[in-house]
């Protein structure tokens, strides 16, 4: 199967002709990690998604591939020793998308953390999640703690603890999950919405499938199938024929993040501070020309599709870093880009979102539709092995033999090196061999695109009527329509690349030639390219 936008009708063909084994109904991480499994143990599978590929919580996240340190204070011991595990896979198979990241812990007089449980936390944090002894966390003087980050409010300041993370790139780590999936011969289409259920025997054999760009309904058939909406799942279970009483129940809980030029807050490095208003704890972390901090936790129950950042929960943000930096006071009007996502809690009686497990759940619905909520972006691939674990074990749900899970050492597309050497050496070569494009840019697809960068430049030197810069996003906008199924200005602008968030100059000066590529390459009209544009605006503007 092809991953091209360019190939959408065919796709379609295929996937309402099929007797699918298995079709999995959201593209986030958690249906793209089920997606893989699956496919790599060799289940004929179909994936379809009702907006972009990760454009639900999975694009929305703190970024980070991590243990959840703060889960350690409501002693979610097994979750903490799982994802902190699951770390280092995920480095391994894709390491240019997912990057160690050391992070700060400043400990003050009036914080929530002092020395000495800093100290203990950090070490049973590294125990657990089997952390090398290289890069295990080191506890550092107040000289020091300030070295690493002169930005550091000096009142009160005790020292730090520095100790390991891993940042990503939420959406493009999904996609590139699909991608890998799709190249083993899975088939994966975005703006398709599952709208109902079919049953054969009284059981689900399958769903109503809505194409939203065509604007038509049709059936896909499955053996099984499997809920992954993440926040929308109690959404897709009402669509059942059958009560849903008796079935588990989400508690949404809201996050929001906030992004700072860096000449505004030009920060060292990544670090985790209390945030004074209730002493949660708040991530602040640079990436390209920006800095991104979160993230809040509130409990959320107006509609999923209408998900929009307020005043109070900047001011939140602004508060607890203004608080911890100093020198630096940033404002409201400093904000120049924000982004809010849903956590899936599984709801539990009397419970407030931030004492609720992210542990993950799955269930069987009577008539035998899969669900599985909760969970981390970091254990995306454990949850993903118990999924295919359960259905490959229950029959008569599927009679493909039990083959056991592939998932571990399976690189993901473009991750092709076999360690960070050789990973630094390949991006090296390309600046050799593309001296026509500057470093930065260069380093910048590579961190998208690994061991397929190569691809994009070379096909970038070709334009040569074009500036270096707009050949580059020409490229990368072909590369990115015909090898992970962009369709809209706004796939490319938030997910593929999240150059709305980090880099928005870049995105300025290359616009025009950003959407000459589009309307080459899906054969937009004036109608067309001036809807996009404002759909973009509306974006912008939010
Ligand atoms: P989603 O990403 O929401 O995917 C569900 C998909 O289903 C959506 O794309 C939706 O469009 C689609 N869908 C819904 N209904 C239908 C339908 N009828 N038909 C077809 N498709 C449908 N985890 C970490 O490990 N590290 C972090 O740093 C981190 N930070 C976080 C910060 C915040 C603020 C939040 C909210 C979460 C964070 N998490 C983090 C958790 C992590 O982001 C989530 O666990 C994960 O993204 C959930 O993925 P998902 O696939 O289950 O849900």
């Amino acid at each position: 199967m092809s991953f091209s936008a360019l190939d959408r009708a065919q796709h379609l063909d295929t996937l309402f002709r099929e007797k699918w084994d298995l079709l999995i109904i959201g593209g986030g991480i958690t249906g793209a990690g089920i997606f893989l499994d699956a496919v790599s143990r060799g289940l004929k599978t179909a994936l379809i998604e009702k907006g972009d590929f990760a454009s639900g919580t999975s694009s929305k996240s703190t970024k980070l591939i991590h243990g959840g340190l703060r889960y350690l204070k409501n002693f979610e011991i097994g979750l903490v020793r799982e994802v902190g595990r699951e770390r280092a896979i995920v480095h391994t198979n894709a390491r240019h998308l997912v990057r160690p990241e050391p992070m700060l812990l400043p400990i003050y007089h009036d914080g929530s953390i002092g020395r000495i449980t800093g100290s203990i936390g950090l070490w049973f944090y590294d125990l657990l999640a089997d952390v090398e002894r290289t890069e295990r966390r080191k506890m550092l003087s107040r000289e020091e703690a300030l070295a690493q980050e002169p930005l550091l409010r000096q009142e009160g300041l005790l020292g730090a603890g520095l100790y390991s993370e891993y940042r990503t790139d939420d959406a493009r780590l999904t996609l590139s999950i699909i991608r890998t999936a799709v190249d083993l011969g899975g088939l994966a289409l975005n703006y398709c919405e599952a709208t109902g259920f079919i049953y054969g025997d009284d059981m689900v054999s399958g769903v109503r499938c809505h194409d939203i760009l065509a604007g038509n309904e049709r059936y896909i058939t499955a053996n099984a199938v499997v809920n992954a909406t993440g926040p929308w799942m109690d959404a897709v279970l009402g669509m059942q024929n059958h009560a849903t009483s008796g079935e588990k129940k989400l508690l949404l809980s809201k996050g929001i993040h906030i992004v700072i030029p860096r000449s505004k807050l030009p920060v060292n490095q990544s670090m985790y501070f209390d945030a004074p208003a209730d002493g949660r704890m708040i991530f602040c972390i640079p990436r390209d020309q920006a800095v991104y901090i979160g993230t809040t936790d509130t409990e959320y129950q107006s509609h999923l599709d209408a998900l929009e950042v307020q005043d109070v929960e900047i001011e939140y943000l602004i508060q607890a870093t203004n608080h911890v930096l100093e020198d630096t006071t940033i404002h409201k009007n400093d904000v120049t880009g924000s982004w809010a996502g849903l956590r899936a809690l599984i709801y539990e009686e009397g419970k407030a979102p931030a004492e609720l497990s992210r542990k993950d759940e799955i269930f069987i619905s009577p008539k035998g539709l899969i669900s599985i909520a909760g969970g981390k972006l970091t254990g995306y691939r454990k949850m993903a092995e118990r999924v295919i674990d359960l259905i490959l074990k229950s029959q008569p749900l599927t009679d493909v033999p039990y083959v056991e899970c592939r998932t571990q050492n399976l690189r993901l597309a473009g991750a092709d090196f076999d360690s960070d050497l050789d990973m630094q050496v390949m991006s090296e070569q390309l600046v050799t061999e593309f001296i026509m494009f500057s470093q930065e840019n260069i380093a910048k697809l590579f961190n998208r695109y690994g061991s397929e960068t190569r691809q994009i430049l070379f096909q970038a030197q070709s334009e040569i009527s074009q500036s270096p810069g707009d050949a580059l996003i020409t490229s990368e906008v072909t590369f990115s329509i015909r090898n992970e199924m962009t369709h809209h200005l706004a796939d490319f602008m938030l997910r593929r690349t999240a150059d709305v968030f980090f880099d928005q100059q870049h995105l300025q000066r290359h616009f025009d030639a950003m959407t000459a590529a589009f309307t080459q390459q899906l054969r937009w009209d004036d109608a067309r390219l001036t809807a996009e544009t404002e759909s973009i605006r509306q974006v912008l503007g939010r």
